[in-house]
């Protein structure tokens, strides 16, 4: 009998199922504690010019120090906190985090690039995403031009016309806005021309396709070339390996970010990274 309700998406009867729901509502009252108690984290990943390996920008990636789970990545939190409501709490403790470093970044006198924060499709179609996200910046003190934006289908967009609206009002306002993981759920093809973008980044799926299959290869110079007819910027996400730097440069694409550059960072190591304003040894040819 479980099975079939199963079938019809009512299935409660499953051990596994009453085990990864409880273990879900323990770990969504912990997030809500956790927030409280200051435990969110955020480390920093290079983005560097392919070609000199000069950093041109840092993505701040959330991490949550969980008081008995230890560091957790961004996969067992955010859809969650989508989930149980907590996602725009999350995002703004990201934002504040985030304006706090760059603050004491600039104060140690260190050069700074532009930061990334990441926005899920569903924090941005809350009511007041808008409003308290300039209310964040503005009692932080961040000008509007050390952040910018990268967005993401991480849970099913319930409301396309809000998001779209506002991220159009954050382009007004003269933020800069990316299309993460683009390829795949929502930043596909038919949305390109509505969403209010000057970046792409090209998902790491297909750059580390590209080594074993042409067709992933096709896929990512067809995007590179797209990109450029549309005037949009390219960053590839996931590079791990000279071959792919080499040849997204040969595709044209400006920018990369993966493991071969760096790894995401804490705070303190990313101010070293700030004062060499290099990650990685620059191609020669
Ligand atoms: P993303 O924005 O596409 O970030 C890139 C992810 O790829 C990061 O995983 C990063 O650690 C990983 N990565 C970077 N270079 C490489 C590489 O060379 N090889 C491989 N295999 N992986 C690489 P992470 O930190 O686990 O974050 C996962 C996703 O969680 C992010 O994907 C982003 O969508 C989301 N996320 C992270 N922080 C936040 C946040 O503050 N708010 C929201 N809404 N989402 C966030
Ligand atoms: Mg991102
Ligand atoms: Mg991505
Ligand atoms: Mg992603």
């Amino acid at each position: 009998a479980a099975k079939e309700r199963g079938k019809a998406g009512f299935c409660f009867y499953e051990p596994q199922m009453i085990a990864r729901a409880s273990e879900r509502l323990a770990l969504s009252t912990d997030l809500r504690e956790g927030l409280g108690r200051d435990e969110l984290r955020v480390c920093y990943q290079p983005k560097v010019d392919l070609r000199s390996r000069r950093l041109v920008g840092l993505e701040a990636l959330a991490r949550w120090a969980h008081p008995t789970r230890g560091h957790l990545p961004p996969s067992m939190f955010i859809p969650l906190a989508e989930d149980c409501g907590l996602i725009a709490r999350l995002g703004e403790r990201v934002v504040r985090e985030v304006a706090g470093q760059i603050a004491r970044w600039r104060a140690e006198g260190l050069p700074l690039v532009p930061v990334a924060i990441n926005l899920s499709m569903q924090e941005i179609q809350g009511v007041n995403f808008v409003p308290s996200l300039l209310r964040t910046l503005a009692e932080a003190g961040l000008d509007r031009h050390a952040i910018e934006f990268e967005i993401t289908e991480t849970a099913a967009m319930t409301d396309v016309h809000t998001t779209l609206r506002h991220l159009r009002e954050l382009e007004a306002l003269g933020f800069r806005i990316a299309i993460d993981d683009f390829g795949t759920g929502f930043s596909s093809l038919s949305h390109l021309r509505q969403l209010p973008a000057r970046t792409i980044k090209i998902d790491q799926s297909f750059v580390h396709g590209a080594d074993a299959s042409h067709h992933d290869r096709e896929i990512t110079e067809a995007i590179i070339a797209l990109a450029r007819k549309l005037r949009l910027h390219t960053v590839a996400e996931g590079v791990e390996s000279e071959q792919q730097a080499r040849w997204l440069v040969q595709a044209g694409c400006d920018i990369g970010q993966g493991y071969l550059f760096g790894r995401p960072l804490p705070p303190g190591e990313t101010a070293t990274l700030l004062a060499a304003g290099f990650a990685g040894a620059p191609i020669d040819a």
